[in-house]
């Protein structure tokens, strides 16, 4: 009992000492269950602690509590410190302890952070965004190494700089050109000859993502998380050295890391490639016209900047290896194949580049390649621009990895990661592109960097699903699909029991200008066994995102055939028509729309 009644001064002094003298305190009420709980806790871990029971000691109790509020500017007991610093109550002591933060404290271990974020993209930020909210202190390292044309941007990541956001915009550039085609047809007085200019274009978009970046730093700031322009190398488990532009080093640590460092371009390995090609990091701000282009894949990336580009006017060839969109339903991949064709992209395939030479130089140059076709037969054309869209690399070379031993996947560099995103090494974590076997996709990365955030500090247990990821493919015309292609479909449950319905539509938009017809379609993959459950939803459409983004929800959530069938349509969308259809696909029937 302490004998003195306790002035102001005298309590604050009180607490002082206690925490100096003792490796553990505990202000406590004798009769507090939580109190009693988190003594259990360090009975249950053997370490020693005083507790002052504060409603044993009178007044001197209410003026310690009350000294403990301006202190802590917590009011309830327990009130724990170990080694001087304040933990919290019960339920911050207990979340200490399962976090580990507890056993640091009491080793006296001090990180500069709890946590520290490796890349400023869609996974990073939504992770230190969320961890910050929930009280952690944490810092982002986001460092953008030049393209090799020299290309930069800043803060956001591949999405909001040379990814879905510059990509969707000019693919709306391109919509806008097939809209003003139609626009006579409704009865607007259209000049025959409509220019684009692609400098105002890159202006505006470059504007707008600017405007992002500059977005993103404000609510890093506004969220007291440290945004450090810099970039980061592992030293060890909890240090990483940090390299600023200027070439100035430090080192900082943390007990937590999460590693988003997405991916950046490849190059073929021909000669020339690298000298005089581009790819995507380099297409969204390219200060002039890009000129005759060719573009090299067939993926996402290839298909739709061939399609923006062609649909903006410019001359656009495809060099493709194999097959177009590998993974996704093949069906609809030649349906985007031969709408781009019929629209006047033209296409080489199948064919490899073998080298790229200059022919003049200037802004665009133009350029030479040569492509060897499947025959072996030697092909080449002239060409001012040359997109690589032959696929991505994790950015996981040059980080240190191997000094910690995170395990990667040799085959492709991209690091493993258990279902709660751990890697090899308990204490660092990694989501988004970076990560093997997953979706690489923004909203995937967004979803699984805020989940971790909240399993590790807030006591949550909901872990990221990647099943069923809605995804669409901004062709001119768009494919949006969730689940299995009829591929997959058949190999996982045999042909015995999948049923497809299908049907072509004709868009009511398309009316009065007959485009397109029998160009637009939907499908339905479903399991006979499981009465008809809908494990594929595929449509070709404009606005297959948002069509796809409503219907994923029923995917997700096993609907059947006869769910979508009682559904009552929006009458007149395009999307209704996935509430009757009835035509199967092994019945032979014709498909074809001739009118609304
Ligand atoms: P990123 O966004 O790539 O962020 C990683 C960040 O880390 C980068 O800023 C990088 O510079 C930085 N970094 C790397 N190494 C270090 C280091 N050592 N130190 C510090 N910083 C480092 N997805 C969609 O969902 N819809 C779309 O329409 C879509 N369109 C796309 C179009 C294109 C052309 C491309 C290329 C991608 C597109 N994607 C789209 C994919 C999407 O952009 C990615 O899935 C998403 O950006 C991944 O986020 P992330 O956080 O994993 O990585
Ligand atoms: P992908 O890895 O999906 O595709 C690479 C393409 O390049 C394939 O067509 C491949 O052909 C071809 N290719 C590879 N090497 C060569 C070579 N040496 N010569 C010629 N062709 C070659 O990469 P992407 O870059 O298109 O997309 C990366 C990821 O970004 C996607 O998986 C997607 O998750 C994301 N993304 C999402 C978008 C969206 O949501 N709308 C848009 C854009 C990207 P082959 O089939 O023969 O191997």
């Amino acid at each position: 009992m302490l004998k003195r009644k306790h002035s102001k001064m005298n309590a604050t002094e009180t607490v002082d000492q206690l925490l100096k003298d003792h490796r553990v305190t505990i202000f406590s009420k004798s009769y507090c269950p939580f109190c009693i709980k988190v003594k259990g806790l360090f009975d249950s871990i053997h370490i020693e602690y005083k507790a002052l029971e504060l409603d044993l000691i009178g007044e001197d109790g209410v003026a310690i509590q009350q000294a403990l509020f301006e202190k802590t500017k917590q009011k309830t007991v327990p009130n724990v410190f170990v080694n001087g610093k304040h933990v919290g109550g019960c339920d911050a002591t207990i979340q200490a302890h399962a976090d580990g933060r507890l056993g640091e404290l009491l080793s006296g271990v001090h990180y500069d952070f709890d946590l520290i974020v490796i890349g400023g993209g869609s996974g990073g930020l939504a992770a230190s965004k969320e961890a910050a909210s929930i009280g952690k202190k944490v810092a982002v390292c986001d460092f953008v190494v030049p393209s090799p044309q020299g290309t930069t941007w800043g803060l956001g990541g591949t999405c909001v700089n040379v990814g879905c956001i510059p990509k969707k915009l000019m693919h709306k550039a391109a919509i806008i050109g097939e809209d003003l085609k139609d626009a006579a047809a409704f009865g607007w007085q259209v000049p025959e000859q409509v220019l684009h200019d692609w400098s105002s274009m890159v202006d505006e978009v470059q504007k707008y993502v600017k405007s992002l970046n500059f977005g993103y730093r404000k609510v890093l700031r506004e969220r007291s998380v440290t945004y450090l322009n810099a970039y980061a190398q592992f030293v060890d488990a909890h240090t990483v050295k940090v390299t600023d532009k200027k070439n100035k080093i430090q080192h900082i640590t943390a007990r937590d890391f999460i590693i988003a460092v997405g991916g950046r371009p490849k190059y073929p390995d021909i000669p020339g490639a690298k000298e005089y090609g581009i790819t995507s990091d380099d297409l969204f701000s390219l200060k002039y016209h890009p000129g005759k282009c060719l573009v090299v894949g067939a993926s996402y990336i290839a298909l739709e900047c061939a399609g923006f580009l062609h649909g903006i006017g410019v001359d656009c060839t495809v060099m493709v290896r194999s097959i177009l969109l590998r993974g996704f339903d093949q069906q609809l991949a030649e349906m985007i194949g031969e709408h781009m064709t019929e629209h006047g992209v033209k296409f080489i395939r199948p064919c490899v580049p073998t080298k790229v030479e200059k022919v003049s130089d200037g802004k665009p140059g133009l350029y030479k390649v040569s492509g060897k076709m499947d025959s072996g037969e030697i092909v080449e054309g002239e060409y001012n621009t040359i997109l690589f869209a032959v696929g991505r690399t994790a950015c996981t070379e040059n980080i240190g990895l191997e000094h910690i031993d995170v395990k990667i996947n040799p085959s492709n560099g991209k690091i493993i990661v258990d279902k709660e995103e751990r890697t090899s090494v308990s204490n660092v974590y990694a989501v988004g592109d970076v990560i093997d076997g997953k979706l690489e996709l923004t909203p995937v990365a967004i979803q699984a960097g805020k989940l971790l955030a909240q399993r590790l500090y807030n006591n949550q247990t909901t872990l990221t699903d990647y099943v069923n990821v809605p995804t669409t493919v901004f062709t001119p015309l768009e494919y949006g699909f969730v689940g299995l292609s009829e591929e997959d479909a058949i190999k996982h449950y045999g042909s015995d029991d999948i049923e497809v319905y299908h049907s072509f539509f004709q868009p009511l938009e398309y009316a009065l200008t007959d485009r397109d017809s029998n160009k637009c379609y939907g499908k339905l993959v479903c399991v006979k066994s499981e009465e008809e459950r809908v494990v594929g939803f595929h449509v070709l459409s404009p606005h297959a995102g948002e069509i796809t983004q409503g219907f994923a929800i029923g995917v997700k959530l096993r609907a059947k055939k006869s769910d979508f069938a009682n559904l009552i349509g929006i009458h007149p969308t395009s999307a209704e028509i996935f509430t009757t259809l009835n035509i199967t696909k092994s019945s032979g029937e014709s498909v074809a729309k001739t009118s609304c």
